[in-house]
């Protein structure tokens, strides 16, 4: 797909990928096989027909592309940008043999994007099918998705968001030159018209509990508040002025809007280099909006090899073609900051692989002796994120499991207490976003044979 050359795109926060065209799309989709027993469905955690959708590109007919997509995933725009598909519907096409798959990640860009353009609303409000309202809380694509669903069946549902934006990790997470924010608002828009109320603003666990909203009359709840809480590595120095969580840095250029200081009051301050320890989608999305934010030099500093990196193949890609470099095998021990507090160093101890651990990656082994200093303004950490606990406090006798995510049943999202359902990142850890929405879809099937009985 076409891009933004390299050298431009780092000094701004525009989309890299352009989108395929009406030609190349229809081009990509005449190498799709029509195959009878479609294993890409079944690699879709949300089973999109995907021949079916890439037929009607194929033959230049998009309204029933996006129909046919719709009908089972309500993010097509996002999920065609963010979706790891090389792992999913794309590793099982049959071409994926020859090394080449249908790109059928792009091919739902492509259709999601020319709805946007240039189709009418495909969604509608159900009206009065099911009695009932079902409250599900946060925003992000597994309430969303959830909501949706349950809407679509007659439900009367909620979404009680914390923040003043819906999208979750979409909104506040991802950046704008991955996921532009307006594409996001306009799909949330067309959930909202299948009858979804979102109230913004609204902490559940603060301004109400499950227990007040069950007497309110919900009949259901589906806990989708994602895993928002940051890990730090508990090493010296990581109160010093310049040490962000990833979460709160991510959170101040996307969602507060950073990147345009001086028009958003937003203020952000990332020096002239940067540590961005860890390698998964977020790290890469710190390390890359570091660099369109000034900084001369960004690194990534990362305990494993190249091949453990849990970040997409292409946004490690994209990085290294934006100049961010790789510091490999290599643990942070300490941070150093100067008499005024802001940081100066990070200490750091070279590593090598050991035995498999219980992810089944080979464990990092600190070298005796392999202590050297790194200098730098900033240093931003994301090595991961657990279940935030001001919901999950106020819900007495709610099974949690050794890492404080709930403990929901895998194919009904059911929790112990029997009208409380739970997906997402709050049940996984943190995952993938069509992950969270295949959750969601679970609990809104298993909420409504729940309520019916
Ligand atoms: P979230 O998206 O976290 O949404 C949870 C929502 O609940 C939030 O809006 C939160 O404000 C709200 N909430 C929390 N507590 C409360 C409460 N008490 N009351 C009310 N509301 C509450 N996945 C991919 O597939 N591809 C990627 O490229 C990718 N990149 C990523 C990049 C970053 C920077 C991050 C952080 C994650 C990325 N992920 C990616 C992971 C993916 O975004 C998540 O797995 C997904 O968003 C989880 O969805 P969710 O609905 O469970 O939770
Ligand atoms: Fe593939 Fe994701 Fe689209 Fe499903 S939603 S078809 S997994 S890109
Ligand atoms: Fe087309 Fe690949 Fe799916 Fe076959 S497996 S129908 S070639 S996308």
């Amino acid at each position: 797909m076409r891009e933004q050359d390299p050298k431009e795109r780092i000094k701004n926060f525009g989309e890299v990928p352009y989108g395929y065209n009406k030609e190349e799309a229809v081009a990509e989709a005449s190498r799709c096989l029509q195959c009878k027993t479609a294993p890409c469905v079944g690699g879709c955690p949300v089973e999109i027909d995907i021949p079916g959708f890439i037929l009607a590109i194929k033959e230049e007919r998009f309204s029933d592309a996006i129909s046919i997509i719709k009908r089972t995933n309500n993010l097509p725009a996002v999920c065609g940008r963010v979706c790891p598909q090389e792992d999913q519907c794309e590793k099982v096409c049959v071409l994926a043999h020859k090394g080449d798959p249908v790109n059928i990640g792009s091919l739902e860009r492509f259709a999601a994007d020319w709805y946007r353009e240039n189709g009418d609303s495909c969604e509608t409000k159900t009206l009065g099918v099911k009695a009932g309202k079902v409250a599900v809380i946060g925003a992000g694509p597994a309430g969303l998705t959830c909501a949706s669903d349950l809407a679509r069946m007659g439900y009367d549902a909620t979404v009680f968001e914390a923040l003043h934006k819906p999208g979750g990790v979409l909104t506040y997470g991802i950046p704008e030159f991955r996921l532009p924010k307006d594409i996001v608002m306009k799909e949330v828009a067309d959930i909202e018209v299948t009858g979804v109320e979102i109230k913004y603003n609204y902490i559940i666990g603060k301004i109400k509990t499950i227990d007040t909203l069950r007497d309110e009359g919900y009949k259901a709840f589906f806990i989708a508040s994602g895993a928002g809480l940051p890990y730090f590595m508990n090493i010296p120095g990581e109160n010093y002025n310049g040490v962000y969580s990833a979460n709160e840095f991510l959170t101040r250029v996307n969602l507060m809007k950073a990147y345009k200081f001086p028009e958003y009051d937003t203020p952000i301050n990332v020096g002239k280099k940067v540590a961005v320890v860890g390698a998964g989608n977020v790290a890469m999305d710190s390390a890359r909006s570091a660099l369109r934010l000034g900084a001369e030099k960004v690194y990534i500093v990362y305990r494993r090899t190249e091949k453990e990196m849990p970040a997409r193949i292409d946004e490690i890609h994209h990085a290294e073609q934006e100049g961010i470099e790789f510091h490999l095998l290599t643990s942070p021990v300490e941070i150093v900051g100067d008499e005024t507090g802001e940081v100066k160093k990070l200490i750091c101890l070279k590593n090598e692989l050991g035995e498999p651990d219980s992810s089944g990656r080979r464990r990092p082994v600190a070298i005796e002796g392999s202590e050297f200093e790194l200098e730098m303004d900033t240093v931003i950490i994301a090595i991961g994120n657990g279940p935030n606990p001001v919901l999950l406090e106020t819900i007495e006798g709610l099974n949690l499991n050794k890492w404080g995510n709930i403990d929901a049943d895998e194919n009904t999202c059911q929790t112990n207490i029997e009208d409380i359902f739970a997906g997402g990142d709050i049940v996984t850890g943190a995952a993938t976003v069509i992950a969270a929405m295949g959750a969601g879809k679970h609990a809104a099937k298993n909420i409504d044979k729940y309520i019916r009985g």
